[in-house]
């Protein structure tokens, strides 16, 4: 076990808090145990010295002092008289006084001074302590003598030792617990750590299949649930861009196919016409014009993705434009038979973008609805949304999987790979189109369903509503 692991580092946390507890703890209950039981010694020392020294008129009867000694014995305390020299003129049994000699002087003194006295006295041979406590004997205010009642405490030291072993017993038990607890709860908590820390480092290595397994609901299997989406997502980018490659160099491949062929074709002058070798001059440049393209949108994506695009933001006509690209898709539209109408609200808005990524995002949209539409039409409509404007994009075409919606805005991302042979396109469209929307403080939604059509949506924040004389 390492020093730094979570095991060590709970454990002692937790018995740092329990000793914070239980030193104070047993201390109190120390203190109170030991005060309790002083205090019922002192109290009935006190009481009975004053009762017997009360009592003692004269020191002269000696069958008075007897029956002190007496007393004494049949109790568990011992009384001890003294005349006003401090000479011992009874002892029930006392070994710390003698009968006949005479006490400490210093005791006799604070008799004399206090009337009283009281403290705890060890008897030499056997180190047994007393509680002890001194009366001084008047008569018609005369002192005559001194009394003492004392007991021996040693019954005390013994409770009170026996409560500090309890003590420190359900200390060492309770910490000896909770070392226990804290070594199955951080076991239970650090092998799942382990694994995830395994498994986190063969995906650091590109081992993007490996998963977890979610075996609870708590933060850790929120982790394991992060950790796996994130394998799964890296997985994904992993094929995304290997296919990303695969598809560059197989659109690379095709127009430089075409163009070695038709080049060849031409040097070798094996055209029959003038008409058929225009018509392969006219292949080759459509596929310059391809190639160039996919450079063109390489290049726009990665300034993009880098942050290097810069916009000229200004305030845009929503008409103007949207008019203008349906003028400019029309012929191309008519071509393959579709009708494409617009439609425009009373109400007409302004927005702030730049006017020539905002036709180019516009442009991409409509150009795809014609792409993916055989019949039918298409409808370009610009609405009010609550603080947006909304200007939507809908046709009637082949609509898109709804399992696919949520990749279509990914790089090289194409619907069912065999529908591109058909329509041509290389998937950088439509994720060129989120981010020129999204830079333009827009955002965009699609709906579609397979063979009804797909409608996408660009919403943007009104700046101010357009001007009749705008419009044109
Ligand atoms: P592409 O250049 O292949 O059209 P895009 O990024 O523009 O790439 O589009 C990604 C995919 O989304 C396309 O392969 C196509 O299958 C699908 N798609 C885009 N627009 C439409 C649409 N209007 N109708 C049906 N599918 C569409």
């Amino acid at each position: 076990m390492k020093w730094n692991s979570i095991v060590v580092k709970m454990g002692s946390t937790i018995i740092i808090l329990l000793l914070l507890v239980l030193l104070p703890l047993g201390y109190i209950v120390n203190q109170i145990f030991s005060g309790f039981y002083f205090k019922e010694v002192q109290d009935q020392l006190n009481r009975l010295s004053s009762q017997y020294a009360e009592s003692i008129h004269s020191l002269e009867e000696q069958k008075m002092l007897t029956m002190y000694e007496l007393l004494g014995d049949m109790t568990e305390q011992e009384i001890v008289i003294v005349n006003e020299n401090g000479l011992v003129v009874a002892n029930s049994g006392s070994p710390l006084f003698q009968k006949g000699s005479s006490i400490e002087i210093e005791m006799m003194d604070s008799l004399i001074r206090d009337h009283e006295l009281q403290g705890l006295k060890i008897e030499g041979n056997s180190k047994t302590r007393y509680y002890i406590v001194g009366k001084a004997i008047y008569e018609r205010e005369e002192l005559i003598g001194g009394l003492f009642v004392m007991t021996s405490i040693e019954g005390i030291y013994e409770s009170l030792e026996k409560i500090q072993r309890l003590i420190l017993l359900a200390s060492v038990g309770s910490i000896l617990l909770a070392m226990g607890f804290t070594f199955i709860v951080s076991r239970r908590l650090t092998n799942p750590l382990l694994e995830i820390e395994k498994a986190t480092r063969k995906i650091a290595k590109g081992n993007f299949s490996t998963r977890l397994e979610v075996s609870s609901q708590d933060e850790i299997g929120h982790l394991v649930k992060a950790i796996n989406d994130m394998a799964k997502e890296l997985h994904r980018n992993q094929t995304t861009r290997s296919e990303f490659f695969a598809n560059i160099s197989h659109e690379l491949r095709t127009p430089i196919t075409y163009l070695e062929g038709y080049a060849r074709v031409l040097r070798e002058k094996r055209y029959h016409t003038e008409e058929e070798k225009n018509e392969y001059l006219k292949v080759i440049e459509q596929e310059a014009k391809r190639m160039g393209k996919l450079v063109e949108d390489l290049f726009e994506l990665s300034k993009i993705e880098e942050g290097k695009l810069e916009l000229q933001l200004e305030e845009v006509h929503l008409t103007k434009i949207l008019k203008q690209i349906v003028s400019k898709v029309k012929i191309p539209a008519q071509n393959k038979g579709l009708e494409i109408i617009l439609s425009i609200e009373e109400k007409r808005f302004n927005i702030i973008a730049d006017k020539s990524r905002l036709e180019q995002v516009l442009i991409n949209l409509v150009e795809n609805s014609i792409r993916y539409t055989d019949r039918g039409i298409i409808e370009v409509k610009c609405l009010e949304s609550g603080p947006d404007v909304r200007i939507s994009v809908k046709d009637t075409g082949i609509g898109i999987p709804e399992d696919e919606i949520p990749y279509l805005f990914e790089r090289f991302y194409r619907v069912e790979k065999s529908r591109s042979r058909k329509y041509g396109g290389i998937g950088l469209g439509l994720s060129i189109v989120k981010q020129l929307v999204e830079l333009q403080h827009g955002s965009i939604k699609v709906e579609s369903k397979v063979g009804q059509g797909t409608e996408f949506q660009i919403f943007f924040p009104i700046y101010k509503e357009e001007q009749q004389d705008e419009e044109n």
